[in-house]
């Protein structure tokens, strides 16, 4: 039995997750991990923001969010992300940097994507999952609004958030599709320098006991549902990638099946055409890709994905930075 005090009131008891769901936490995380992962189903996290160098710099935001009384903490090794006490969340989503765009409410976790997959101006990228797209207007910044990005949304309400967010942000390099990743790769083969696939999964690391709905979906066969999408818009993705192109895939999952999983079979079909990379994620909570999952060793590869564990700031995530060493046209 685990329990944690709640700190606003009462005892939140963890086993009201799925016994099984636990179980596999028991796992996936060594011992010094479990408790700072449970812990983050009651915690609520921090708030944290990116700064967005479409329109401003952090001194300026600092400055500007100082003057209505709103202190911006700047986040350990994450350029351009300030923590805001929880007590300043309502005053930041009302102050007037958040409403014109200046500023993305954002975990640290999120960011994270984008620093790996590294896109350069005067490129042209793919975002394959975009909505609501901080990821998208994270990219559209490195860029620094030069190049294209395609960014695609399948949900017409999350599209027309994505929307919103797009342009409140002045990411003018970001052209939006309201379409079905899946069919990217086929309509537009060996097209882009880099390809973003922040993956639909089952979010485990978003699950929050205060709020049923979080996790009352879960079970092994939605698992089982969030495969078999993950894999064809992985395909999607690596066909649409050019040879010498990098891609990167993300969950806000912990199941090593949506994960390392995906990877392996991934690695399973593509063999040499694709191979995944080093990458190098500073913090004493991030771990590298699981070796095996149950009765399955996974390919060597796998290991150099990485894992972010949750703690009071980051939320949990799933890494992997994959380049294409041959054209998809040869397999
Ligand atoms: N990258 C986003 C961001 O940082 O704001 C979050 C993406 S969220 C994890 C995954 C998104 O993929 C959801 O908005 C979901 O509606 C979308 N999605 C699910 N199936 C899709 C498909 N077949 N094609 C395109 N998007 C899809």
């Amino acid at each position: 039995m685990y329990s944690y005090i709640d700190p606003m009131t009462t005892t939140i008891n963890i086993n009201n997750l799925p016994k099984e769901f636990i179980s596999r936490l028991e796992v996936i995380f060594p011992d010094k991990h479990l408790d700072s992962v449970l812990k983050s189903f009651i915690q609520s996290k921090k708030t944290v923001f990116r700064c967005n160098g479409l329109k401003t710099t952090s001194s300026q935001v600092s400055k500007l969010l100082s003057q209505s009384g709103i202190s911006c903490i700047p986040v350990d090794g994450v350029n351009g992300a300030f923590l805001v006490p929880g007590d300043q969340r309502r005053a930041l989503t009302e102050s007037e940097a958040f409403r014109d765009g200046h500023v993305y409410i954002q975990n640290p976790s999120s960011m994270i994507p984008p620093t790996i997959l590294d896109p350069k101006p005067g490129e042209e990228v793919l975002d394959l999952a975009a909505a609501p797209g901080g990821k998208t207007i994270h990219i559209a910044d490195l860029m620094q609004n030069n190049g294209r990005i395609g960014a695609v949304e399948s949900v017409k309400k999350r599209f027309f958030r994505l929307k919103e967010n797009i342009k409140r942000a002045d990411a003018n390099i970001v052209k939006l599709y309201l379409k079905d990743g899946r069919s990217v790769g086929r309509q537009c083969p060996e097209r882009f320098d880099r390809v973003l696939l922040d993956a639909p999964c089952s979010g485990e690391g978003l699950f929050d006991l205060s709020n049923p709905k979080t996790y009352a979906f879960w079970s092994e066969k939605k698992i089982r549902e969030m495969i078999r999408k993950q894999i064809r818009l992985f395909d999607s993705a690596i066909q649409a990638l050019k040879t010498g192109g990098t891609l990167v895939y993300s969950t806000c999952t912990f199941a090593p099946e949506e994960n390392e999983g995906v990877i392996d079979q991934i690695l399973r079909k593509y063999g040499s055409t694709i191979e995944v990379v080093a990458v190098e994620i500073p913090g004493s909570n991030i771990e590298r890709g699981l070796k095996k999952w149950r009765n399955i060793q996974f390919n060597e590869q796998v290991a150099l994905a990485r894992r972010v564990v949750p703690n009071d700031v980051y939320e949990g995530f799933f890494i992997c930075k994959i380049v294409k060493r041959k054209p998809t046209h040869s397999i």
